[in-house]
């Protein structure tokens, strides 16, 4: 098997151990392992993070311009990391702000057996609570 190790730069002092460590386990059974990461002799830091604390579905200007200053200054893997929030009652997944989108509730408050049911009939996949419904 190949196994790519990816370190961002955040760990380039962890990079030559983790590499290391890792080919001492996978080696001996017969895989190869490349290294993608930061090294202390590689300081071209193409590996970058961007963490939004916001829902970018909001800001797609935004959420472009973060991707193209990735590209114009050589990222040569970009990530961008985003909330996403899940209501465990009625399973919505996306951006929850103050209020569930889908169920209308805000976080700890219940939401009423009917609505739940009339909830269902829309999205089928809810999640069921055994002896409430
Ligand atoms: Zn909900």
């Amino acid at each position: 098997m190949k196994i790519a190790l990816i370190n961002e730069s955040s760990c380039l002092s962890k990079n030559a151990v983790i590499l290391r460590e890792l080919e001492q386990v996978v080696k001996p059974l017969g895989h190869q392992v490349f290294n993608y990461g930061m090294s202390e002799e590689d300081k071209d830091y193409n590996i970058s993070y961007v963490e939004l604390d916001g829902d970018a579905c909001k800001n797609p200007e935004a959420f472009e311009a973060v991707i193209r200053c990735m590209k114009e200054n050589g990222i040569g893997y970009g990530s961008v990391n985003h909330p996403v929030d899940r209501d465990p009652i009625c399973g919505y997944t996306g951006v929850i702000d103050d209020v569930c989108p889908r169920c209308g509730r805000r976080e700890g408050e219940a939401v009423p057996v009917e609505k739940l049911r009339e909830l269902r009939k829309q999205f089928p996949g809810m999640p069921r609570f055994i002896g409430l419904e």
